[in-house]
């Protein structure tokens, strides 16, 4: 927010629109007040959404309209993004979009905001602004409290109900509001039939905080995660999985965390991606990390190890072996999973020391019968833990070959 880049945004705002005209808000201004990382940058301004995009392009910063129906302009200064947005209220909505009115009155804008530590505005001194009197004590406490009536706030829009949960699992402390809780819990249904794009898309942030556990568990209890993860068998394997990632200084995988959460077959991760409206490479990840062949334990040896890794990929091993691992006691036999993670990474499988033209060499016509051949002769190959002796694979070829029967 101190950016050279920010200056510049801000300069320009203000030439037209004077000074005090634009304030930062929402999670940069609360995570600079909680010492947290910021990723992007949203300012508040009481100019229009035209004034906004003369005044940027005046100052020869670029204004792209990322949402003018809600009155966005995205300035890009110096290649740094900030969203801009005209204050507004909320003159009536449907429970997913609003129709609005642009304002002046920086109390107005506090007021269509979802929470009030999300409701905090910060000037370019870092002088801050508190117009619902409690955002600043809130976000210090770790209080998640919707700003007005919850019931009201999230008929006028469902997806607050995961933004609850999402910032009940990054910034929470302590008991989660009852009033909160009772709201979601009681309008829960309202998440039926709506675009799981945007549902999938608060999950996958609330699952990649540090401890989601907590803020899974009100989700579960509530009711809530059943409506939006149908078929889900339970907080176990997540559970577990956390635990390994926070013990053994494993990244936070919010997607395998999702898998954690899906019944462990190909069909129940494909319909869950599905009704999700996952990204296809998610949808295969997901697809891949699941399955009980082959089965995959603490105690398998290298060799079999090897051969799972050349038959599903190295990328579905790894995640097969850290569901399992989390579905496991996990009391002991931390050094073999650590062991089976390590082979998984650094283990590339070769590929089989044979072509189409040695097995026509061999006397195969050609034909499928080839690839009868090259397969008889690779499950050999694999069973001899992927041999890497070109003579001992020909010889095993001519050996099915003259097997062969054409
Ligand atoms: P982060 O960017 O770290 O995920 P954020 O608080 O900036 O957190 P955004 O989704 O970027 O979250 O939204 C920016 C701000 O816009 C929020 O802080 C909040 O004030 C407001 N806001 C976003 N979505 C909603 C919503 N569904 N209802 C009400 N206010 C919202
Ligand atoms: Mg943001």
């Amino acid at each position: 927010m101190s950016t050279p880049q920010a200056t510049v945004v801000l300069n320009a705002l203000e030439a037209r629109g004077g000074a005090g005209c634009a304030r930062f808000v929402g999670g940069c201004v609360r995570n600079a007040l909680l010492n947290r990382k910021i990723d992007d940058i949203d300012i508040a301004t009481q100019l229009t959404p035209d004034e906004v995009t003369e005044a940027l392009q005046a100052a020869g910063v670029k204004a792209v309209p990322t949402g003018v129906e809600h009155g966005t302009i995205t300035a890009v200064a110096d290649g740094m993004p900030f969203e801009v947005t005209t204050l507004r209220r909320d003159v009536s909505t449907d429970g997913r979009r609003a129709v609005v009115a642009f304002t002046t009155d920086w109390a107005e804008d506090a007021q269509r905001r979802d929470f009030t530590l999300n409701a905090v505005y910060a000037d370019r001194e870092g002088t801050l602004f508190d117009p619902t009197g409690r955002g600043v004590a809130d976000g210090l406490a770790g209080r998640i409290v919707f700003v007005g009536d919850p019931m009201t706030r999230i008929r006028e829009d469902y997806l607050r109900i995961l933004r609850f949960f999402r910032f009940q699992a990054w910034y929470g402390k302590g008991e989660a509001d009852a009033k909160a809780l009772d709201a979601c819990k009681a309008l829960r249904d309202t998440l039926s039939g709506r675009p799981a794009e945007r549902t999938a898309k608060e999950l996958l942030k609330l699952l990649a905080a540090d401890e989601p556990r907590p803020a899974m568990a009100l989700m579960a209890s509530t009711g809530v995660l059943a409506k939006v993860v149908p078929f889900c068998p339970g907080l176990e394997a997540l559970n577990g999985l956390v635990e390994i990632e926070t013990s053994q200084l494993f990244e936070n995988d919010p997607v395998l965390r999702l898998a954690a959460l899906i019944p462990d077959d190909q069909i129940s991760a494909a319909q869950a991606a599905e009704r999700l409206r996952l990204s296809n490479e998610v949808r295969d990840r997901l697809v891949a990390a699941m399955g009980k062949t082959p089965r995959i334990t603490s105690w398998m040896s290298p060799r079999e190890s090897r051969r799972a890794v050349y038959e599903i990929g190295a990328r579905a091993f790894t995640d097969r072996v850290k569901l399992a691992w989390a579905r496991s006691q996990r009391t002991a036999a931390t050094h073999q999973w650590r062991g089976l993670l390590a082979l998984g990474e650094s283990w590339t499988p070769p590929a089989l020391p044979l072509s189409g033209e040695d097995v026509i060499n061999a006397g195969v016509p050609r034909g499928p019968m080839v690839g009868e051949v090259m397969r008889e002769v690779e499950a050999w190959w694999i069973d001899h833990d992927f041999i890497d002796d070109k003579l001992s694979v020909i010889e095993k070829l001519k050996a099915v070959a003259q097997g062969m029967v054409y």
